[in-house]
C-alpha cells in the first residue's frame, strides 16, 4: 500500500511528468481521454491543455471508495485526481504518449462533470504501444462544427489554436519592435471597395440607413496616416460577401499595416522578415530578400497571378515560329491576333503516352480547362513525332526543337487560341495538372514571391474597375482620365505576396495627394456626385497635408493554414463557417421576429417569425 501523505493543493500538468516525478504526489485535472478496463485494474487517459498521463485505479494501491466510483468513468468526463507517481514496469510503457515511462496511482478522485455518449471520438491517443490512434480524421466537417467545442478538444485543434497565438503575437512583437502601433478601426463603418459585396447592418436609430461591415481597414488606416500615426497595424477581422469557395469564409482577419514616408522596398523588407520569423514557428527556413516577378512575366510563362514556383514547366512562347505556317488550325488563330504557347514537359514521354495525350488531354482535360483543342509532340531521336507534325513545315519543327529546348523523352504541348485570356489560362490549369499528375511539386518546399507592376485597372464589360482599389497609386499621374487606351495600358503601385500558389496578401503604395485621387475616380467613371456621396470624407482628409503611405495586409488564416499545413483553414479558425457560410453550431444566420425586423424599420409590425419574405411561426 502507497503511503497516503496530504495530497498537494496546487494542480500540475498531466504533460509534465516524467520519471524524475517518481514518488511524487500530485493533483491533476482534465478529461477522461480514454480507458481501458482490466478487470480489477482501470487505467484512465486523463488528458489537460498540454498533454496526457495515464492514471491508474488499483485496488492494491486506491481505496476502495475510489475505486468503486472510477467504475462509473467514460469518456470525456471532467475530473479531478490526486495520486502518486510511479514508474511504469518495463515492457509496459506507452511510446504514443510524453509522459509513457510513468503512471499515476490514483489516491482520490472527484467527478467535476459528466458528459454525454459523445458524436464522435475525441481520443487521438492509443492507451498501448502499436495500437492504432485514430482521433476524429474521418468524421463529416459539420458534425464537427456541430459540436466545435468538443473537436476543439483534440490535441490537433488545440495545437493549431495555440500555435496560430504564437504566430499573431510574433507579427505583434515584430511589429511593435519596429515602432508600429495596433489600433482599432471600426467595425460598424461605411462601405470599402475591396471588389466584394457588403454585408450591411440596419440601423434602428437612421430610419432606412445601413452600416456596412468592413471589407478591410483600408479607408481607415489610410486616415491614421492623415492623422500623423506614420506606423499603424492591426489583427483586422474583414467581412465579404463573396461567391462560396472552398477555402474562404465570409470574415476572415488579416494583418493589416500602413506606413506613412515609404517606398515598395521598406513594404518588401519588413514583410519579408516578419513572414520569415513567422514562417520559422513551423520550422519553415525563408531566405530574403524574396524573388519577385512582373504580372506580365507571371501571366506570360505561368498563366496566373499568384504562380507557384517550386516547379518548372514554364510556358515557352512559339507564335513567331508560325508566322507563314500552312497548318490550318494555327493559321486561323493567327489571322485573329491569337497566339501559340507551349510547355515542354522534359523527360516524361514515358508517363505522358501517345493515348494519355490524346485521349485525356487533347480531348478531355484541356477543352475543360476553356480552351479548344491542344497539340502535343513527344521528341524521339531527336525529331517531333505527333499526329499533327506532319503538317508543320521543317523549319517549324527546328524552330520548336530549338525554341522549347527539346531532347529526346520531352513532351511539348502546344495551345493556340485566339484570345489571350483563354490561352494563358487553360496553360495555366494545365501546367497545373500536369504538375499535380507527375509529382513535380517537392514536399517540405516553400517559395515565397513577390508580384509587382499590376495593371492600374481591368478592362470589364461594365467598363473599367481598380485591380486592387481605387487608392492604389498609378505607375505616373499625367494620364488623361478619359483616354481609355492610356488608362489600360496603366500600372500600378501594387504587389502581391504569394506562396506556392497561394496569395497571401497584397498591397500598395497609395495615391496621397487629393486632385490624383479625384482623377482616377474620374477614371472609374464615377460621377462628382457619386464620389462626394461614397468618398467625399476621405478625399476632404487628403487635402489636409497627407503624407506619402502605403500598406499591405496578409490573410492570417491563409498563412497559419500554410504554415501548419492544415487541409483547410477551418482548421485554424476557433469557430469558422461552413463550405455554405453557415454556423452548424450557433446555427447562424437564423430567423428573427418581425418585431426585430419592424423595430429596424425593415417591415411593417406584427409577430412571428420571418424567413425570406415568409411567415414561418
Ligand atoms: N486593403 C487591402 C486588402 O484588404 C490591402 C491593402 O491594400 O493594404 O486587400
Amino acid at each position: 500500500m502507497a503511503d497516503r501523505g496530504v495530497m498537494p493543493k496546487e494542480r500540475v500538468s498531466c504533460a509534465g511528468l516524467g520519471a524524475a516525478d517518481t514518488g511524487r504526489a500530485v493533483r491533476l485535472a482534465g478529461w477522461v481521454d480514454a480507458l481501458r478496463d482490466h478487470g480489477e485494474v482501470l487505467f484512465v487517459h486523463l488528458r489537460d491543455v498540454n498533454g496526457i498521463v495515464q492514471v491508474v485505479f488499483n485496488p492494491a494501491h486506491t481505496p476502495a471508495p475510489v475505486c468503486d466510483l472510477a467504475a462509473a468513468l467514460r469518456n470525456e468526463y471532467c475530473v479531478e485526481i490526486t495520486g502518486r507517481v510511479t514508474l511504469r514496469e518495463v515492457g509496459t510503457e506507452n511510446p504514443h504518449i510524453e509522459t509513457g515511462t510513468i503512471e499515476v496511482v490514483a489516491e482520490t478522485l472527484n467527478i467535476l462533470a459528466k458528459s454525454k455518449a459523445l458524436p464522435f471520438q475525441i481520443s487521438e491517443k492509443a492507451m498501448v504501444a502499436g495500437a492504432d490512434a485514430r482521433g476524429a480524421g474521418t468524421v463529416g466537417e459539420d458534425l464537427r462544427l456541430q459540436y466545435r467545442y468538443l473537436d476543439l478538444r483534440r490535441p490537433g485543434m488545440q495545437r493549431n489554436l495555440i500555435m496560430r497565438h504564437r504566430i499573431v503575437k510574433r507579427m505583434r512583437d515584430y511589429l511593435d519592435a519596429r515602432g508600429f502601433v495596433e489600433v482599432e478601426t471600426p467595425v460598424l463603418t461605411k462601405s470599402t471597395p475591396e471588389g466584394a459585396r457588403d454585408y450591411l447592418v440596419p440601423s434602428r436609430v437612421h430610419r432606412h440607413c445601413f452600416y456596412a461591415l468592413p471589407q478591410s481597414p483600408q479607408l481607415f488606416k489610410q486616415l491614421l496616416m492623415v492623422g500623423g500615426l506614420e506606423r499603424y497595424f492591426q489583427i483586422a477581422r474583414c467581412f465579404r460577401d463573396e461567391d462560396l469557395r472552398p477555402n474562404r469564409q465570409p470574415e476572415f482577419t488579416q494583418l493589416d499595416l500602413e506606413a506613412s514616408f515609404i517606398d515598395e522596398e521598406y513594404i518588401y523588407e519588413i514583410i519579408e522578415g516578419l513572414m520569415t520569423e513567422v514562417c520559422a514557428l513551423g520550422d519553415i527556413t525563408l531566405s530574403a530578400p524574396f524573388a519577385r516577378m512582373t504580372w506580365q512575366e507571371a501571366m506570360d510563362t505561368t498563366g496566373s497571378d499568384h504562380p507557384d514556383t517550386r516547379f518548372g514547366l514554364r510556358f515557352v512562347d512559339a507564335t513567331d515560329i508560325f508566322a507563314g505556317t500552312s497548318y490550318g488550325i494555327f493559321r486561323q488563330v493567327l489571322e485573329h491576333g491569337g497566339r501559340i504557347k507551349g510547355i515542354n514537359v522534359k523527360r516524361e514521354s514515358e508517363r505522358l503516352s501517345k493515348n494519355v495525350l490524346q485521349n485525356e488531354y487533347a480531348r478531355e482535360i484541356v477543352p475543360s480547362f476553356g480552351a479548344r483543342g491542344m497539340t502535343w509532340m513527344r521528341v524521339t531521336g531527336g525529331t517531333l513525332e505527333s499526329n499533327i507534325v506532319q503538317f508543320f513545315s521543317p523549319g517549324e519543327r527546328d524552330g520548336i526543337l530549338e525554341r522549347f529546348g527539346a531532347e529526346d523523352g520531352d513532351v511539348i504541348i502546344m495551345i493556340a487560341d485566339r484570345s489571350w485570356q483563354v490561352l494563358t489560362s487553360a496553360l495555366g490549369l494545365l501546367r497545373l495538372h500536369l504538375a499535380g499528375r507527375l509529382g513535380l511539386i517537392p514536399d517540405g518546399m516553400y517559395r515565397p514571391l513577390w508580384i509587382t507592376d499590376f495593371p492600374l485597372f481591368e478592362v470589364t464589360e461594365r467598363g473599367l474597375t481598380s485591380s486592387h482599389h481605387p487608392f492604389t497609386a498609378p505607375d505616373r499621374e499625367d494620364f488623361d482620365p478619359k483616354d481609355k487606351d492610356v488608362l489600360a495600358g496603366l500600372r500600378s503601385r501594387a504587389y502581391d505576396l504569394v506562396m506556392n500558389g497561394e496569395e497571401l496578401g497584397g498591397g500598395s503604395i497609395r495615391i496621397h495627394r487629393a486632385a490624383v485621387q479625384r482623377k482616377l475616380f474620374d477614371a472609374l467613371g464615377l460621377t462628382q456626385d457619386e464620389v462626394r456621396e461614397k468618398f467625399g470624407f476621405f478625399i476632404h482628409a487628403l487635402e489636409y497635408g497627407a503624407p506619402p503611405h502605403g500598406g499591405i495586409a496578409l490573410g492570417i488564416d491563409r498563412l497559419v493554414s500554410m504554415i501548419l499545413g492544415t487541409p483547410s483553414i477551418r482548421d485554424v479558425i476557433a469557430f469558422p463557417k461552413n463550405r455554405s457560410a453557415y454556423c452548424p453550431l450557433s446555427e447562424a444566420p437564423s430567423a428573427v421576429s418581425r418585431t426585430q425586423l419592424a423595430e429596424l424599420g425593415l417591415v411593417e409590425s406584427g409577430s412571428g417569425k420571418w424567413v425570406l419574405g415568409k411567415k414561418i411561426m
